[in-house]
């Protein structure tokens, strides 16, 4: 058994409360439950403006694990795709105004009305080939999140961490006996990845240098609903402390970001769930 993990490195996604809470609350809640990180979602940033997040997350010294998400890249036509490369730009700028650690990427999937998964995949590379150079320029990493496959259709294509590797790889090639330049690396969601096989492999083949962002949750069996049915850590069949110790291996110090989409914990007293969130990122991840 591995060691619990260090409470300081405990984050808030926003998704996990965003039905009870703005992101002022949040960020005031964080300082009240001692968690030291917190990781918007645009829509929430949107609300409060991005100078005056910046400005709280500040004065309450957290952490920005990352702003989720960019993406979504894949579109009919022309100006579709440009209309999604821009709204990219935008949020690498967000990013960079309140000094998150990376851009959380959910690339698209199909375009609807077509079977062609093979352009969409296209249009993913395309597309972060066309923000690279801002987020370079920025300082904000892009962090491509793989989703697991039964999402490939309407949310992202990328559904393995291999796969996201190949794209860093070809859009940020590493001269040989170098390190990647960390200008694009990988998400780690446990929802998303823990069923690979070859999971154990990939976290090895990132390395340090691509692992930009580590999410986490349970897989609750049954599943009820296929995006708002994440389990609380401890509550399903996910091993995350066998995967924390394959990504601490690789020698990631980063957050450990609590990403729970569901509308069960979404029902619930936010404060409640924030303390169980605490108690079980020590216990059961
Ligand atoms: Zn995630």
């Amino acid at each position: 058994m591995n060691a619990a993990p260090d409470p300081a490195r405990l984050s808030l996604n926003t998704a996990t409360v965003r039905e009870q809470w703005n992101l002022a609350q949040m960020i005031d809640a964080c300082a009240r439950h001692e968690i030291r990180g917190i990781s918007p979602w645009r829509d929430k940033l949107a609300e409060l403006g991005a100078a005056e997040a910046a400005r709280r997350i500040r004065a309450n010294g957290l952490t920005v694990s990352g702003l989720c998400r960019g993406g979504m890249f894949p579109a009919a036509d022309a100006a579709g795709r440009r209309a999604a490369i821009d709204d990219n730009l935008r949020a690498i700028d967000d990013a960079a105004t309140i000094g998150a650690r990376c851009l959380v990427l959910v690339v698209g999937g199909i375009v609807p009305g077509t079977r062609d998964l093979e352009g969409a995949r296209a249009m993913v590379r395309d597309g972060l080939a066309a923000i690279l150079p801002h987020a370079r320029a920025s300082g904000v990493p892009l962090a491509i999140e793989p989703l697991h496959p039964m999402y490939c259709a309407d949310r992202a294509c990328v559904n393995t961490l291999d796969q996201a590797l190949d794209l860093c790889d070809e859009l940020d090639p590493v001269p040989s006996g170098d390190r990647p330049s960390g200008a694009i690396g990988v998400a780690v969601d446990a929802y998303h990845v823990w069923w690979d096989p070859r999971l154990p492999r990939a976290i090895a083949r990132a390395g340090v240098a691509r692992l930009l962002a580590y999410h986490i949750c349970d897989w609750l069996v049954p599943t009820t609903d296929l995006l708002l049915d994440r389990g609380m850590m401890g509550d399903g069949v996910i091993d995350l402390r066998a995967l924390r110790a394959l990504v601490e291996a690789q020698g990631y110090r980063g957050a450990h970001e609590v990403e729970i989409l569901s509308t069960r914990w979404w029902k619930r007293d936010p404060d409640e769930v924030l303390r169980l969130v605490r108690e079980r990122h020590l216990r059961c991840s």
